[in-house]
């Protein structure tokens, strides 16, 4: 490889090491198996240790202390599904290398799933551990934080007040390297209904480690100074960096790391997703997020997010539909 002057093909190298891993149903069980119960079967209610297998094909456990039936797929994106756990590791291995993310169409080809719906829901379910897990993580520092309009047309028109078009707050920590070189951290992203301080303020909380944590991690805000703002910052006693906008064209320099969470997600939502419904913004922005938090992870991204959706709870597609998963409104 290396003599013809190309360069491997890393992608593919990572996929043919997935082929190798996870060859079967089997190999996708006893992963989960020992994901989950690293020191063999443990009962969820009163830690026993020993059981019968009740059925094999749905890995249904019945713990021999206290009858306790267990489902290994239970508290997973994966439980009570009627695909095969290759097919889910399989998307998720591609939600996970991918760069942008993955058209739906393309997935329901590859996977050999005839309803479009099934993997559709199968993303979402995926998007919804990669919510959860970063709702773990908070910001601390200084924080950016600006707002963009996402609409029909995806224009990214800045201004307030915009009609038909979803407000999306996007806050990021930012912390300096020994070099004293500024470097993002966290990102988050949030569909609101206004910019408003109440809101702002919602976010920075939600977004805080503990409200015991005596010296507050956020001690500090840049955004644009539009006075939301000043208020929040006024009310939570953090200092306020404003960055004066003379020009919106200024943003991109004065405010740049929630630029380019924005600029990311509106070259996603441009691209495999082709226009996103104002249901499921906050989950495409989660998933945006989600890339963009472990853009240095390489090859362990895709055993992370496999964990990530074995150690969460799944959602029905009723739930999927009436829900605004992630909203502030929680
Ligand atoms: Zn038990």
């Amino acid at each position: 490889m290396g003599e013809t002057g190309v360069r491997p093909n890393y992608e593919q190298m990572s996929w043919l090491i997935f082929q190798e891993e996870f060859q079967s149903e089997e190999d996708c069980y006893n992963w989960l198996y020992v994901t989950r119960w690293p020191k063999g079967f443990t009962c969820p209610k009163c830690n026993g240790k020993e059981y019968w297998l009740i059925s094999t094909k749905q890995r249904l456990y019945k713990c021999k202390k206290c009858n306790n039936r267990v489902s290994l797929t239970s508290g997973t994106i994966f439980h009570k599904t009627r695909t095969p756990l290759l097919k889910w590791f399989m998307l998720i291995f591609r939600m996970a290398t991918s760069k942008t993310g993955v058209s739906i169409n393309e997935m329901a080809r590859e996977l050999e799933i005839k309803d479009y719906k099934t993997v559709w829901t199968m993303a979402h379910k995926v998007r919804k551990a990669m919510a959860d897990r970063d709702a773990r993580y908070t910001l601390a520092g200084l924080v950016e934080i600006d707002e963009s309009f996402f609409g029909p047309s995806f224009s990214g028109k800045r201004g307030r007040g915009t009609e038909k078009k979803e407000l999306v707050i996007v806050a990021v920590s930012v912390w300096k390297d020994k070099e004293g070189k500024e470097r993002p951290g966290f990102a988050h992203a949030f569909v609101a209904d206004n910019a408003d301080a109440e809101t702002i303020g919602k976010i920075l909380m939600r977004l805080d480690v503990s409200r015991e944590e005596i010296d507050p991690l956020i001690n500090a805000i840049r955004s644009d100074g539009w006075r939301s703002y000043q208020t929040v910052s006024k009310n939570l006693g953090i200092i306020h960096h404003r960055a004066v906008l003379r020009d919106p064209k200024d943003s991109m320099k004065l405010l740049p790391w929630t630029h380019k969470v924005i600029a990311n997600a509106k070259a996603v939502f441009a691209g495999p997703h082709r226009g996103v419904s104002r249901k499921h913004l906050q989950s495409y922005l989660s998933e945006v997020c989600y890339r963009f938090n472990r853009r240095f992870w390489g090859r362990e991204v895709f055993h992370r997010l496999l964990f990530a959706c074995a150690s969460t709870n799944t959602i029905t597609r009723d739930e999927l539909m009436s829900k605004k998963i992630g909203q502030l409104s929680q």
